[in-house]
């Protein structure tokens, strides 16, 4: 069976050392459990810091807490206090918490944090490189760790390295903030499957992909120049189950075993019958909305005098990252407008806001969020919001109303909730009010479709689908490694030309001998790539044809006095060496007007692009342009153009960063098949790297070896990274 790791910031369970002794407890968390689940098919380990500093131990302290972990399927990263506060009090929680939140005013950019932060996941690097053997999958988690899985993908290229982030990804004007924004990046891009909670997410992160670093995404696949990174979302689900059954099991308690939280509850309820509770939870953190919360239920009190003395709310605010000044901040701001409600509204007996400064176990969390009439979940950002899944699961009956803010990554999937804009204070009070009126029947129907869809998309389901979508790239990967131009393939070609009388090249000219310039006609050839074509021309038996879609002009320039044979346009110019340019079919060009026009309105909408005219084609450029206004004027484009095209009887051809519009039919393929007609060729080898070169692959024997450049899918048979393996490999051929 083979090893699988998962890593996360902190290990799933909580050590405790107190009077000698040491406790362990695990955590319950939903991760925990949708490893669980995951871990079953394999030997798994789980590597993560423990939450104490080893230093501080006793030797006999550390045996026994390393070897406990061991027993736990754990291995601990151990983080000094220092580490902690700059990695992650520093670093993680107030540089990517608040920015990927889109706190902005809160982020801090301090070099030192950043430095504990870049020397903490390497941290992690290590102790994973010395947990490798045997394993070819690592899961990794969060925001806290965006740099490693580029760190274990430069070690381990093999391993499939899958990443989470339970977080949003913010948008690109406020990630573009980050001083170190192409080191996170590049961090993250280091992993083979990228997930995120919800497309919005995945959206901005491949905008941000596409701005910082160019890279040509394909639906849901960015094509490093080396390999490829999908990206997915997958909204994290709950343990249902666990949820419905303590409900059940705390209803069926009797008084003496029920929970003090709960009794309390019932007491009150005995006593005033006519009272709704609302339930909010959660951490005590600025991007929970309590004060939105709090101010709206303020304004429902007076704007609905009526229901005064009729609700109230149980406000369990968690503790958390109590030393950080913002979160100080908000703690004395919530604790004042709790009193200013509770002074304005409570009556001799009644008091509106019950709060609660703490966290609660399991099973009174369950309590509250069966008996409560009403969830208050208003975070003004939230990656998913596990809160407003539980509160569902655990309302065995059906009743309840979950209002739920747009902001939240689990609204996307529950629309049968009360969605309100976080920020809308009257918007809450009114949800607030449609909420306490809302007929049962109602409030079961809506409930019944989001119980269901909770209890199909749980914890484990989520789980298991980022494990499948781990097994799919692997499987996508080996084939790719199948089609790769390896170093024996590369000696069998030589050999095979060696003993054949005739060979015959077909070499596309941008980007497969060449990179890529903003304007093409500086990507002029270069001195070692006259010399390696003129090495290889100079073999008699060797036939060089450059293909391309360029036109005749710039090649005559570039290769008219050389030994070559040039195709250009796609195929509608063909000229031997020394002879005159002949066209390969009649072509006519009077339609060109009437898309010049077209295409010229593009260019003024898309500053940057621009029309290149050739004899029988327009080509419209748009590399220099936005790389994301670009794209999608270039869709657009494509759709005015269809139906014009097809009355013209002409084609459209996209390639790299290019839309070229031509007369029907011609292609490379069809040029390389008529020159072929005429003069056959003992081997043929075709190299070329974008989607005019297929047909270029699809036309030629099965015997031709054809060889693409780049990452994405191909007709041809083999794939190398760059033009320069293109080069390295010519250049074998020449002196081998
Ligand atoms: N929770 C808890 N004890 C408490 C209050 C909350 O264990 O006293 C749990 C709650 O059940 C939920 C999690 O904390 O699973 C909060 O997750 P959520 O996604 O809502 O917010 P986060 O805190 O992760 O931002």
């Amino acid at each position: 069976m083979n090893r699988f790791l998962i890593i996360s910031n902190r290990l799933p369970l909580n050590i405790n050392i107190k009077d000698d002794e040491i406790e362990f407890t695990p955590s319950v968390g939903g991760l925990a459990t949708g490893m669980m689940s995951v871990s079953q098919s394999f030997d798994s380990l789980w590597i993560g810091w423990s939450g104490i500093d080893q230093n501080q131990l006793t030797a006999k302290e550390r045996k026994k807490i390393n070897l406990e972990l061991k027993n736990e399927a754990c291995a601990d990263v151990n983080l000094t206090p220092e580490e902690v506060e700059l990695y992650y009090e520093g670093f993680s929680n107030k540089t990517i918490w608040p920015l990927f939140h889109y706190f902005s005013q809160y982020v801090e950019f301090k070099e030192e944090q950043w430095e504990a932060y870049k020397r903490v996941n390497q941290k992690f690097a290590d102790v994973i490189a010395e947990n490798m053997e045997g394993v070819d999958k690592i899961w990794i988690h969060d925001y806290h760790l965006l740099l490693l899985p580029q760190l274990i993908k430069e070690r381990f290229p093999k391993v499939t390295i899958g990443f989470f982030l339970h977080i949003p990804f913010p948008s690109y004007e406020l990630f573009r903030t980050l001083p170190w924004r192409k080191e996170i990046i590049n961090g993250m891009l280091g992993a083979d499957l990228l997930g995120f909670h919800t497309f919005d997410y995945e959206r901005h992160f491949m905008s941000s992909v596409r701005r910082l670093l160019g890279y040509d995404i394909n639906m849901n696949e960015i094509n490093l120049p080396n390999r490829i990174v999908r990206v997915d979302n997958f909204p994290m689900g709950i343990d249902y189950e666990k949820f419905q059954n303590a409900a059940l099991e705390a209803q069926k308690r009797s008084v003496r075993d029920k929970s003090e939280v709960r009794k309390e509850l019932e007491r009150y309820y005995l006593l005033y019958p006519d009272t709704k509770f609302i339930i909010s939870i959660d951490r005590l953190d600025y991007t929970k909305g309590l004060i939105n919360r709090l101010e709206a239920f303020e304004y429902f009190m007076e704007k609905y005098p009526e229901y005064r003395d009729k609700v109230v709310l149980v406000l369990l605010a968690v503790p958390s990252r109590i030393g950080v000044e913002q979160y100080q901040q908000m703690k004395s701001e919530v604790d004042e407008i709790v009193g200013r409600i509770n002074g304005e509204f409570s009556s001799i007996n009644r008091t509106p806001i019950w709060y609660f400064y703490r966290s609660m176990p399991f099973e009174n969390l369950v309590d509250l969020y069966n008996y409560c009439d009403i969830a208050l979940v208003t975070p003004v950002r939230d990656g998913m919001n596990l809160v407003a899944k539980e509160y569902i699961a655990s309302k065995t009956d059906g009743r309840g109303v979950l209002i739920l803010s747009e902001m939240a990554g689990a609204s996307k999937e529950m629309s049968e909730a009360l969605i309100i804009n976080p920020n809308d204070i009257a918007q809450i009070a009114e949800s607030i009010k449609t909420a306490l009126e809302m007929p049962l029947d109602e409030q079961i129907e809506r409930n019944t479709f989001l119980q269901k869809r909770l209890k199909r998309y749980n914890i484990n389901k989520w789980a298991l689908e980022f494990l499948n979508g781990m097994e799919k790239v692997k499987q996508s990967e080996q084939k790719f490694m199948g089609k790769k131009l390896t170093t024996a393939i590369q000696n069998k070609i030589i050999k095979e030309l060696r003993n054949a009388d005739s060979a015959v090249f077909f070499l596309d000219y941008d980007g497969t001998l060449t990179g890529f310039e903003d304007n093409p006609k500086h990507a002029r050839p270069d001195d070692e790539l006259y010399e390696l074509l003129d090495g290889l021309a100079d073999n008699p038996k060797n036939r060089i044809v450059l293909i391309s879609g360029r036109d005749k002009d710039t090649f005559e320039e570039w290769f008219g006095k050389k030994p070559y044979t040039l195709i250009v346009e796609h195929g509608v110019w063909y000229r031997e060496k020394g002879e005159p340019w002949e066209m390969i079919e009649q072509l006519d060009a009077s339609w060109k007007d009437s898309i010049r026009s077209a295409l010229e309105f593009y260019v003024d909408r898309t500053p940057g692009s621009f029309i290149e005219e050739k004899n029988y084609s327009l080509v419209w450029h748009y590399r220099k342009s936005d790389p994301e206004l670009g794209p999608n004027r270039a869709i657009e484009l494509k759709d005015e153009l269809t139906s014009l095209v097809s009355n013209l009887n002409l084609e459209i051809l996209e390639g790299n960063k290019v839309i070229e519009i031509k007369n029907r039919g011609i292609n490379k393929g069809r040029a390389a098949q008529k020159l072929l007609n005429s003069a056959p060729a003992d081997k043929i080898i075709a190299v070329g790297d974008d989607w005019t070169d297929e047909f270029l692959f699809a036309a030629l024997p099965e015997t031709a070896y054809t060889i693409k450049v780049g990452m994405s899918k191909t007709m041809a048979t083999y794939k190398v990274e760059n033009f320069w393996q293109v080069r390295e490999m010519l250049k074998r051929i020449v002196t081998e």
